[in-house]
């Protein structure tokens, strides 16, 4: 899977790619992260991407040409989608994550400041996604959730130990609660049924702890 993504802060999605998980699955050619940076595309000698909006208004927004030349830059694969991070797109969740994982490539646009000029949406014609019901100050966090959520569904980035099999969604019910050593804190006694060794007892008690789980946290979920 390769993914890549133009954006102003080029810094800001490298960092978060070179510590851990993410880190070893890029080392390990499972993914590649790449960036493009619409200032490099600038026409004019003071590398200007934005400018106040038409018809007056707060902030400033993000100017076509050099958005547009950067992601016609890009190779494109065959099996590759294009993403624009957006307040105003669908709500990123475990089915489109799964779905966004079929791809090869994906291409990840991030706004900044007011956002983007309307153009460069009716010329690239990206899928929208957004995080959430709340604005942030620009697309790379979202890219990055989106860029990490995607690579775990890749096989190779995740090693057994970080297994995503019952993890949250993976079935549409939370996972159950996990405890480590000691078997005692503060009081707390991790609960006798996890010491046994019976693995059937295990699964049966961990299975009833995420259907009351999901019950009382998310019970749209079991509907
Ligand atoms: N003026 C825009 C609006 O009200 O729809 C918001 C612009 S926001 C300050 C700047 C950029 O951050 C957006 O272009 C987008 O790339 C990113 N962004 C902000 N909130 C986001 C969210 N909830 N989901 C995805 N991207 C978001």
């Amino acid at each position: 899977m390769r993914f890549d993504v133009l954006t102003l802060f080029p810094e800001m999605v490298q960092s978060h790619c070179s510590y851990s998980i993410m880190k070893r699955a890029i080392d390990a050619g499972v993914i590649s992260v790449n960036t493009v940076n619409p200032r490099n595309f600038t026409l004019d000698k003071h590398k200007k991407v934005d400018d106040t909006p038409y018809g007056g208004g707060a902030g400033m927004v993000l100017m076509a040409q050099p958005y547009v030349d950067a992601y016609e830059s890009v190779e494109k694969q065959e099996n590759s989608i294009t993403i624009m991070l957006s307040p105003q797109g669908e709500p990123m969740c475990e089915k489109i994550v799964k779905e966004l994982a079929q791809y090869d490539q994906i291409v990840c646009l991030c706004g900044h400041y007011e956002g983007f000029d309307e153009r460069i949406r009716e010329i690239i014609k990206p899928r929208e996604i957004s995080l959430g019901d709340f604005v942030l100050t620009g697309g790379e966090l979202p890219a990055l959730c989106l860029i990490d959520a995607v690579s775990r569904k890749i096989e190779g980035t995740l090693g057994k130990i970080e297994s995503a099999e019952d993890d949250s969604f993976s079935d549409g019910l939370l996972e159950y609660p996990q405890y480590t050593k000691p078997r005692e804190y503060r009081g707390l006694r991790v609960p006798e049924v996890l010491l046994n060794g019976n693995h059937k007892e295990i699964n049966e008690f961990r299975q009833s702890q995420r259907i009351e789980r999901t019950k009382a946290r998310r019970p749209d979920l079991l509907q």
